[in-house]
């Protein structure tokens, strides 16, 4: 049952880390074929897995509304991919396909994936227009330095990768002004110089 849906999850696993919305319900036995395409994609992505598997992936029993979270359900998956069902240390109940609440007499649950609402990370090589136009040129030591903190730090965590999202959107504009006016250009550069003196302390 879950092979035929294969080709389906990988269209949407490749799907899911793009723009627009994407979501996909399943059930227990497509749950390791579906696991499996996204896990592979993440990986061809270089995507961080665990995190964003926690908070796109849940179950729902469509008679008591009981939902598991992406953590039980990881565990879950990644027991069952390895093991094979029969032999899941997870919950009885998962495993058998049934609600995970004891007294519900539901028969069937369902699996949500939603698109990560995570960023893709820019290419390494991505300029960071603000500090090389402040600091004036790809070559600037500080330049090096912030953009050594983006890879090594600010794209390992959620609110970091927002951050470097956020930046990339408003970074060729805010490059522009700089470019055009010295004084804020100078502001910039002081600022950016405090950054980098904070980060190199914390390399
Ligand atoms: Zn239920």
């Amino acid at each position: 049952m879950g092979e035929s849906m294969k080709p389906e999850f990988e269209k949407f696993a490749t799907e899911c880390f793009g723009a627009g919305a994407a979501e996909i319900t399943f059930e227990i036995s497509e749950l390791i074929p579906m696991f499996t395409c996204i896990v592979e994609e993440m990986n061809r992505k270089g995507i961080e897995k665990d995190t964003i598997i926690r908070k796109s992936l849940r179950s729902i029993c469509p008679e008591c509304g009981t939902g598991l979270s992406g953590e039980v359900l990881l565990r879950t998956a990644a027991e069952m991919s390895v093991a094979g069902p029969a032999n899941i240390g997870g919950s009885e109940r998962i495993k058998a396909g049934v609600c995970d609440k004891a007294d519900c007499s539901s028969k069937t649950i369902r699996f949500i994936w939603k698109r990560a609402a995570v960023p893709v990370e820019p290419p390494p090589s991505s300029k960071c227009f603000v500090a090389t136009v402040a600091f004036g040129g790809e070559g600037a030591p500080e330049v090096a330095t912030l953009r050594e903190f983006r890879d090594r730090t600010l794209v390992r965590s959620l609110p970091g990768r927002l951050f470097v999202r956020f930046y990339y959107r408003l970074g060729p504009s805010l490059a522009d002004g700089i470019e055009r006016w010295p004084r804020v250009r100078s502001g910039i550069r002081l600022i950016l110089r405090t950054i980098t003196r904070f980060v190199r302390a914390s390399f």
